[in-house]
């Protein structure tokens, strides 16, 4: 009998190797992977040309913008997302503090698969005060969500509400998990009264406003909260080179943690000179960006295996929505996901950092397996969604934001060469991006529930 589709002449990657190897697809599902020779024929081939297969990179960490812009960025930054090889995204979900998150859920739901091409799952922000702080937490796992952002500002979520919130989880048990961003708000904000009445405006006074310490503490207060109430935890874009020793020990200790990185926390420093010095506004993320030695032991703690996963932090933000002065710009950076597999390739793989299984591990199993996607997700085996994405390891861009997808119209890789790019994204056994170009339609993409069966 034949199948859909034959993806044929590849290299195929997993955690553990590479394998000269062809993959059968049928009804949007991986059925066998193995020496063409082997394979039952298929009705559609495509040739990758030698060139490398990887599972759909799983980027469990993506921002809308605002509610009113969320059906747009659905459309627009989910092809971003796909152009980088992204073929789930984990998008950290708005709801209206009045409608409480299972009608967020709902709504959210309906929205993503009228415009967005990729598929998702959501996380929802677990705030004390809201409905979700403590009667419809225990509901949000029937619609499929698992994952409970906990806000990092000290003055939304105190100690004893972290510590609440954290308890309300473990008593919910399964794979429920908080996701916690890791910087001492109160800390932060006293520092950076003191430099804004010192006058600094500029861009390595950001990272100054809370430095290394700030994220540090924050991080070792959450690992032992997390120790002390059972609840697992997610650290969302650890910055810091401490923060892999801190992680590492947690792990040690016991706790159920893991740990993200970011591609920008790889690659830019706060010293650097370009695009973010001169406006300092662009700049403004948190935590900052930090310094060479910071992205040196982030890239040694990825080989090592003691951060776990990547995630983008993208939001789609242009240069008009970042105006403003450095103190008061609206947080994050833009245009990330689509550039996150990029720079795991040309900065990781093609610089000797980390090996291309390495890749798999950190981008496509790892988040898989953290939000009760895997197997279906996050790897290419018999039985999993037919999400994968070919890396030609030898092709050469100057990236610019011109041929980026985002709404964003900067790039913090503006200029930059890069050896190694995505060439074809497939999501669900459809070819969705061949070469940069869109091919799928809106709402051609899924919301996916946690676990994922
Ligand atoms: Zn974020």
């Amino acid at each position: 009998m034949p199948v859909d589709l034959i993806v044929r002449n590849g290299n195929v990657v997993t955690p553990r190797d590479v394998t000269r190897a062809a993959v059968a697809i049928d009804k949007g599902r991986v059925v066998a992977i193995g020496d063409e020779s082997i394979l039952p024929p298929g009705r559609k081939t495509i040739d990758v040309k030698g060139n490398h297969i990887l599972p759909g990179v799983i980027d469990p960490h993506f921002h809308p913008w605002t509610i009113e812009r969320y059906p747009y960025e659905c459309r627009t930054e989910t092809r971003a997302a796909a152009a980088g090889g992204v073929t789930t995204l984990g998008i950290f979900l708005i709801t209206r503090r009045e409608d409480g998150p299972l009608k967020g859920i709902e709504e959210g739901k309906r929205v993503f698969e009228e415009n967005g091409i990729v598929d998702a799952f959501f996380h929802v922000f677990a705030r004390p005060g809201d409905q979700l702080g403590f009667s419809q937490m225990p509901d949000c796992p029937s619609l499929g969500v698992t994952s409970f952002k906990v806000s990092a500002a000290e003055a939304t979520v105190d100690d004893v509400s972290r510590f609440t919130i954290f308890e309300q989880i473990a008593k919910m048990g399964g794979i429920n998990r908080a996701m916690v961003h890791c910087e001492n708000w109160d800390l932060a904000a006293v520092l950076r009264e003191r430099l804004i009445k010192a006058g600094r405006m500029d861009f390595p006074a950001w990272n100054d406003s809370r430095p290394n310490f700030v994220e540090a503490e924050s991080m070792m207060r959450n690992i032992y909260f997390s120790k002390i109430t059972g609840c697992p935890i997610y650290i969302v874009h650890i910055t810091i080179k401490e923060g892999v020793d801190i992680l590492a020990q947690g792990k040690a200790d016991g706790v159920d943690v893991i740990g993200e990185t970011c591609a920008q926390y790889l690659t830019h420093t706060s010293q650097d000179r370009g695009l973010l010095a001169d406006n300092p506004p662009l700049g403004r993320v948190n935590p900052p960006l930090r310094a060479r030695a910071d992205n040196d032991r982030l890239w040694q703690g990825i080989k090592d295996g003691i951060i776990d996963t990547m995630g983008s932090d993208h939001i789609g933000y242009t240069l008009k929505d970042k105006e403003g002065i450095m103190w008061d710009a609206p947080r994050g950076l833009g245009n990330l996901t689509e550039m996150q597999l990029p720079v795991l390739i040309s900065e990781g793989v093609n610089k000797g950092r980390i090996t291309l299984p390495k890749v798999v591990e950190v981008a496509c199993q790892n988040p898989a397996m953290t939000f009760g996607l895997y197997p279906r997700k996050g790897a290419l085996n018999v039985g999993s969604d037919a999400d994968l994405v070919v890396v030609d390891l030898n092709k050469k861009v100057n990236v610019s934001w011109k041929m980026l997808h985002s709404l964003s119209d900067w790039s913090i890789w503006e200029g930059w060469e890069f050896k190694g790019w995505p060439v074809l994204t497939m999501r669900r056994g459809e070819v969705i991006v061949e070469d940069g170009k869109i091919l799928a339609s809106d709402g051609s993409g899924k919301y996916i529930p946690s676990p994922y069966l």
